[in-house]
């Protein structure tokens, strides 16, 4: 059973008028509770062609290898989100560059936003969230040790269009894929 955020009387699923889709409604005050999916904003800090990953100290996925990154706040660009994200997880600045990959999880209702940047001054440390942080080259990746298919996607994409594409120029794609899968929970 599902309560008001308003008013606390107990909700009912029901479509509203000239609504879609079932939501939470209460037949008390009339609130509405709309459920969306969230946003997801990260950072592919990048310094020398290192890439920066976090070993995670939390559920899920504790003790595995990720992107900092971590769902949108109010009153911020998912630029700033990224950057947040990236301080908060490994004390380190980034300067954002472009967006770089972007992922549709319908089943669990979340968005990423993944930004390139570089790290600035290649600084960084480990924040309450990680365990560790690191710069990694390619050969030193640990892919069968990353938390989620979205970072595992985004650095096969990095290291592909890096060999393909004249990254100096600017002649960086733009990847928008849906992840599909039980595998991707992220809180
Ligand atoms: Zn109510």
């Amino acid at each position: 059973m599902s309560f008001c955020l308003k008013c606390g009387h107990a909700t009912e699923k029901a479509i509203p008028a000239g609504d879609s889709h079932y939501r939470e409604v209460c037949p008390n005050c009339g609130f509405i509770h709309y459920e969306n999916p969230k946003i997801i904003c990260g950072a592919l800090a990048l310094w020398k062609d290192k890439v920066l990953l976090c070993r995670r100290a939390i559920e899920p996925r504790y003790g595995l290898w990720t992107l900092p990154a971590g769902f949108m706040e109010l009153q911020e660009t998912m630029e700033q989100g990224a950057a947040r994200e990236t301080w908060e997880e490994a004390e380190g600045k980034v300067a954002i560059d472009q967006l770089y990959c972007s992922y549709n999880i319908p089943r669990i209702g979340q968005v990423y936003m993944l930004f390139k940047g570089q790290l600035e001054e290649g600084a960084f440390g480990a924040g309450e969230e990680s365990l560790e942080c690191a710069l990694f080259d390619e050969a030193d990746i640990p892919w069968d040790s990353l938390a989620f298919p979205s970072i595992y996607r985004t650095l096969k994409h990095y290291y592909h269009d890096r060999k393909t594409y004249d990254f100096a120029k600017d002649q960086v794609p733009f990847h928008l894929e849906t992840i599909s899968g039980d595998d991707t929970v992220i809180e």
